[in-house]
């Protein structure tokens, strides 16, 4: 494997979600493709072993069941029972071939199944976020899916390039890569002889200039869909990378080889974004106080444990940015682990203390390192 990433991205990549589309992992016909798995998970380990966490995005649930129930009368299948029925036969097929892909790298997937709702919901959404991180160290590969079997229109996230594009927000990643049946874009039809690949695009706000093509039979997403998520990603700082799953290693053709077409995020973004995010959604009026030692190990990158609390100031819920207090100063901003009044139970307690007093654990901090943002760290 190639050392050099292509030159656009950080060296220092750490995080990427990687979408692969129904046709990515399964035929026309339905049939899921070992061999491509096979291809994609062998990749995956790489990553992993050179220190790169991979979030996996996976479509093919729907097409890898539709064999399995039958759509003969033209009503039923355009029908969402239809969908949720294939999907419901066809995502555990897919997790089945995913995992046998990763035994042979001694590695384990793990099956996240999401709804719109989840994503808006603050408390779900940051549930969400500790189930992935979790996952990330424990060194499983997360497959991420939109639960179709619950899905409906009010619910539907819609397409899993919109799936990616949260997923990546959420989890901070620094790179998506959207695997597809073309190679980025072109600046007309890729069918026609003169069309150009365009390699690199410019960060724009809206992308208004650049045209789109038909979508694929298989999937709900197209070109436009994955537009979107570049329209989403890049103001935040995230490289998007939409690229084919034809090559025989696709997500090093994007990596290593310069494939498919490159979108430059907006420069500089990171840190400010996320401070200014935590520090605008901060509850007015509620704070946690903590002591000296405590006060100490945030600055030296530490997560804030329950022993080190003062007092706090709620009502607060789980999810919510906190403002973190020492010597009355606000020094930091955090999201929660915990709701206020159980956050009141445990001051001053050690953090395997937690389930005792409480009954459950949720976490063994109070705000995780990851969730907090120093006021003068900008
Ligand atoms: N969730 C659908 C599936 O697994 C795919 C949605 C999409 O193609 O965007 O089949």
């Amino acid at each position: 494997m190639k050392k050099n990433l292509r030159e656009e991205l950080p060296s220092s990549l750490k995080r990427v979600v990687i979408k692969l589309g129904s046709l990515a992992i399964t035929s026309e016909a339905g049939e899921i493709d070992q061999k491509k798995i096979d291809a994609l998970m062998l990749e995956v380990s790489r990553l992993r072993k050179n220190g790169i966490e991979v979030i996996l995005v996976s479509s093919g649930a729907i097409n890898a069941g539709k064999k399995f129930i039958s759509d003969n009368s033209k009503k039923l299948k355009d029908r969402i029972e239809y969908f949720q029925a294939c999907s419901s036969i066809g995502q555990p097929l897919l997790m089945h071939n995913y995992q046998m892909a990763l035994n042979k790298h001694k590695l384990n997937s793990a099956q996240v199944l999401l709804t719109h709702d989840d994503l808006k919901n603050k408390t779900r959404y940051f549930n969400i976020k500790n189930n992935i991180t979790t996952l990330l160290k424990n060194n499983i590969i997360p497959i991420l899916n939109e639960n179709d079997s619950v899905s409906f229109e009010e619910i539907t996230v819609g397409d899993n390039d919109q799936l990616a594009a949260m997923a990546a927000a959420l989890m901070e990643a620094e790179l998506l890569i959207l695997l597809t049946e073309t190679d980025g874009l072109y600046d007309t039809d890729p069918k026609q002889d003169k069309a150009n690949h365009l390699s690199h695009i410019e960060f724009q706000e809206n992308f208004k200039n650049i045209r789109t093509l038909s979508k694929s039979s298989v999937g709900r997403g197209g070109m436009t869909t994955k537009l979107e998520a570049v329209r989403k990603l890049t103001p935040l700082g995230i490289h998007v990378i939409i690229s084919s799953f034809r090559p025989l290693l696709p997500i090093f053709h994007a990596l290593y080889n310069n494939g498919g077409t490159y979108f430059f995020p907006r420069d500089k973004v990171s840190t400010k974004t996320k401070l200014k995010r935590i520090i605008t959604t901060a509850k007015a009026g509620a704070f946690i106080k903590i002591d000296e030692g405590a006060y100490r190990s945030l600055l030296r990158s530490g997560s804030l444990l329950p022993i080190g609390i003062k007092k706090i100031k709620g009502p607060f819920k789980r999810g919510d940015s906190i403002a973190i207090q020492f010597k009355n100063k606000t020094f930091a901003y955090g999201l929660s682990d915990y709701d206020s009044k159980d956050v009141e139970k445990i001051i001053g307690k050690k953090s395997f203390e937690i389930e005792e007093v409480l009954g459950f654990l949720i976490s063994d901090v109070v705000v995780h390192r990851d969730n907090m943002i120093l006021k003068d760290k900008k």
